[in-house]
């Protein structure tokens, strides 16, 4: 609620007017990343949440990239220790016919603290974000949700926000970052956001209580796993959280689970009797709170990321699909990235779209490494396995973009080079041709 509190330490109250430098719509990890670096900084900032905080949220496995922002935003230790989640140390897929690939382990690959992350619960996680905004100095603000947000030419913005106690209020902010998620404020306002046309996907996931952990002996215990169902015409996640709690998710077309069919719990349990995998880990799994979460068509993008004195992060700006986990990530990533962009705009007296717009062409350009790595694992014909028997040297590539390195460092795009024709020729059904042609090394590793 917007309180006593937010009133005397936040803006100055102009009648029923707050004034702020930059209002942050969402506490979620775009959010709280964003609202904490401009407070930082000594902007006014305040952060509005419309759900009471700490609130439930999907997307618990954390790429290990997530560790640089994290550091940056000085709460390493407290997501190292405070929330006690579970270690993450590697990925595993595994095929429709239940092949299942060396897990791709993050350490092997660098052996630096930073490749090991969590699989959280979101609740800990966004609420460590949020307490951290505060203390950075920013005003934080739950069950306050943006009603509407009035753009001005010549000034500040004017966002409306009601309270629980249904108390409206207009925030006036010379800029206003939207990291309202799924929600996307601003780019259904000014209609620029673009569902996926090929990614029409949903996903039903729950929570389970003696499910089976992903553990590989040794001292390399818990993984998160992608799983095939038979004909890939769908795929688990299979995320181990500390609780003894397991997050286990369905993801296919929309069509495919939620149309014709039974209830989507129906339609959970049906496709693990297509999924060895996920079957022979739930033999004795019960189903917390006797619920699953639905969520559908989920991908989009954005013709427009700023304007003058607004810009998108997060979720509010593009979102791919699940399967890499690259979500927390990203919002993460262009939080910082908005808040770097905001705090010079600040100091340069410049708050135009091209200023708070600086960031995102870069940001683009890992977005994209990431997009056609889902297009390629939504390929029929496409196997990680088979892939890596082909071309082994790409192996250390493949491991960067599932660690989340796609911005500072050349070379994990390099496996696209032989990725896109391979998957040409795999849809063609000219593959065996194809690799005739390889060169003789790699031909050798098949
Ligand atoms: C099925 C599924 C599985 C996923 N799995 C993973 C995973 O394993 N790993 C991963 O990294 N990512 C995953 N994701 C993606 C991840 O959940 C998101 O990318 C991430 O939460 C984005 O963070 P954000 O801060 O942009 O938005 P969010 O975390 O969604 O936060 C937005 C906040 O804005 C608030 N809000 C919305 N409207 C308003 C309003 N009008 N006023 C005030 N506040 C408002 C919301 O309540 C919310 O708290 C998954 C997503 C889906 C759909």
């Amino acid at each position: 609620m917007i309180s006593e509190k937010m009133q005397s330490k936040g803006g100055a109250m102009i009648g029923s007017q707050v004034d702020y430098d930059c209002i942050v719509m969402g506490a979620g990890p775009a959010g709280g990343t964003a609202a904490a670096l401009i407070a930082q900084a000594g902007h006014r900032t305040l952060l509005v949440e419309r759900e009471k905080m700490p609130r439930f949220h999907v997307g618990e496995s954390l790429m290990p990239e997530v560790y640089w922002t994290l550091d940056r935003l000085g709460v390493l230790e407290e997501v190292r220790s405070k929330g006690k989640f579970t270690q993450k140390n590697g990925v595993q897929f595994v095929t429709d016919k239940g092949k299942e690939s060396q897990p791709f382990y993050f350490q092997d690959h660098d052996s630096r603290e930073s490749s090991l992350t969590w699989h959280v619960e979101r609740a800990e996680f966004d609420m460590i974000l949020f307490e951290n905004a505060r203390r950075k100095g920013a005003d934080c603000v739950d069950q306050t949700r943006v009603t509407s947000i009035k753009f001005n030419e010549e000034g500040p913005h004017e966002v409306e926000v009601l309270d629980a106690a249904g108390q409206q209020r207009k925030i006036r902010a010379k800029v206003v970052v939207d990291a309202t998620g799924q929600q996307s404020l601003i780019a259904s306002k000014l209609q620029i956001k673009e569902m996926s046309p090929t990614l029409k996907h949903a996903a039903i996931w729950g929570y389970f209580e003696n499910a089976e952990r992903n553990d590989m002996g040794g001292d390399k215990p818990e993984v998160t796993c992608i799983l095939h169902t038979r004909d890939k015409k769908a795929w688990y996640w299979y995320i181990p959280l500390s609780n003894g709690a397991v997050s286990v998710g369905l993801v296919s077309k929309n069509d495919y689970l939620l149309k014709g069919r039974g209830t989507p719990k129906e339609t959970f349990f049906e496709e693990i009797e297509n999924c060895e995998g996920v079957k022979r880990r739930m033999k004795k799994a019960r189903l917390q709170g006797d619920t699953v979460h639905v969520a559908k068509e989920f991908s989009y993008t954005t013709r427009r990321h700023a304007g003058d004195g607004w810009v998108l992060t997060g979720d509010a700006y593009s979102f791919i699909d699940p399967v890499y986990s690259s979500g927390v990530f990203l919002a993460l990533k262009s939080g910082e990235l908005a808040a770097d962009a905001i705090n010079e705009g600040f100091q340069k007296g410049d708050l135009s779209e091209k200023q708070l717009g600086s960031w995102t062409e870069d940001y683009e350009s890992g977005v994209s490494l990431f997009r056609k790595l889902v297009e390629a694992f939504y390929t029929d014909e496409f196997s990680f396995g088979e892939f890596m028997k082909q071309y082994p040297h790409y192996k250390s590539n493949l491991t960067d973009l599932l660690i989340g390195r796609v911005y500072g460092k050349e070379g994990p795009g390099k496996i696209f080079d032989d990725l896109d024709p391979w998957l040409q020729h795999s849809r063609n059904g000219t593959l065996e041709e194809y690799t005739r042609t390889l060169p003789a090394p790699m031909m050798k590793s098949m």
